[in-house]
């Protein structure tokens, strides 16, 4: 016999080995050429009638063909057990059962009504800035006339990030108080007319309880401008209540101290619930308050390096949990970080 005939009986081999279905018939297969008595084993019989020389060569060849067919028996073996009846089941699809539905996310209540109160400043053409939520003593104090070891500093106190070092104080970092120091980057970055609100978080080293919590969210508007007038401020601001809360909003500014800004204000809307005539959420007042205000210190802008003689601006912050808690009626700002599904499924 040839090596051709070798070939051609691996040829055979493999076909019957395909056409075994079944574990059973491939193990037939198997012992019918590889057994004791099998077709491989006459092979190395008639070696024996060879000539020497030739031998060698020929015993190679059958041992190879032997190794072979060994192994893809083994491969076939492998292939029908794996894919054998029992593990039929597991590839079954019922297609009359009902699908697994994935449960929608949806914005977090805060989030949403940061994008809500950006929307009603942008018709009032109020563009986004943004900045860093780790800033300078100097951004979040200093050049916001925020005298570093003056008491108005403290509702401001913050978390530092470094080590208290008496001669680089304003360069010390911390977690920004407020989005005010943005107000500073951005008149640092271009010239007036400018009107910006600034959305973000913010972070204070006040204690959780039912109106305060260390992290939080502001939202933040700046305008400077020639001529801008206090009468701006109320108008920009009285509009702005009347789209977030209701048109029938009446709002209200009470003379009020902010070391940024000269003259300043609070402002209060007209109660929600019983629209000013006194109930216990506003107790008995009709007035509830929501933000603060005022005119641009003239010191900010010279920090800025914006004329106080020539510019003019103002500037509003409120929190963004105060007016979620007012707009949705949740009585308690921890609510909004327990995240417990019931409560903000239902926005
Ligand atoms: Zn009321």
């Amino acid at each position: 016999m040839s090596d051709t005939d070798l070939a051609a009986l691996q040829q055979e081999f493999t076909t019957a080995l395909a056409a075994a279905k079944d574990a059973a018939s491939a193990e037939r297969v198997k012992s019918d050429w590889l057994g004791r008595t099998g077709k491989l084993r006459s092979l190395t019989e008639q070696l024996g009638k060879l000539p020497p020389d030739q031998k060698k060569a020929r015993g190679k060849a059958i041992n190879d063909l032997k190794l072979a067919c060994e192994a893809a028996a083994e491969a076939r073996l492998r292939e029908l057990s794996a894919s054998g009846p029992k593990a039929a089941p597991a590839d079954v699809i019922d297609v009359t059962l009902p699908g697994a539905r994935p449960r929608l996310g949806r914005r977090h209540p805060i989030y949403a009504t940061m994008d809500e109160m950006r929307a009603i400043f942008a018709k009032l053409g109020f563009e986004a800035a943004y900045g860093p939520e780790i800033e300078t003593a100097y951004y979040n104090f200093v050049s916001l006339n925020i005298p570093l070891d003056h008491p108005a500093a403290e509702p401001f106190d913050t978390w530092y990030l470094d080590d208290p070092d008496a001669a680089t104080r304003p360069y010390r970092f911390l977690l920004r108080s407020h989005t005010s120091p943005v107000q500073m980057h951005v008149m640092e970055g271009r010239k007036p007319p400018i009107r910006v609100v600034v959305p973000g978080k913010v972070f204070r080293t006040d204690p959780a309880d039912a109106s305060h919590l260390p992290v939080f969210h502001q939202m933040e508007g700046l305008m400077v401008e020639e001529n801008v007038t206090f009468a701006d401020l109320k108008g920009v601001l009285s509009i702005a209540m009347k789209e977030l809360f209701g048109a029938k909003t009446e709002t209200r500014f009470r003379p009020s101290f902010f070391p940024f800004t000269e003259p300043s204000a609070e402002v209060d809307v007209s109660c929600l619930l019983c629209g000013g005539g006194g109930c216990p959420a506003c107790k008995g007042s009709g007035w509830i308050e929501v933000l603060g205000c005022g005119m641009v210190h003239p010191r900010v802008l010279e920090y800025a390096k914006i004329d106080p003689e020539k510019y003019s601006g103002f500037a509003f912050g409120m929190g963004v949990e105060r007016i979620a808690m007012l707009k949705l009626g949740v009585p308690d700002i921890r609510h909004f970080i327990r995240s417990h599904p019931l409560f903000l499924r239902q926005w």
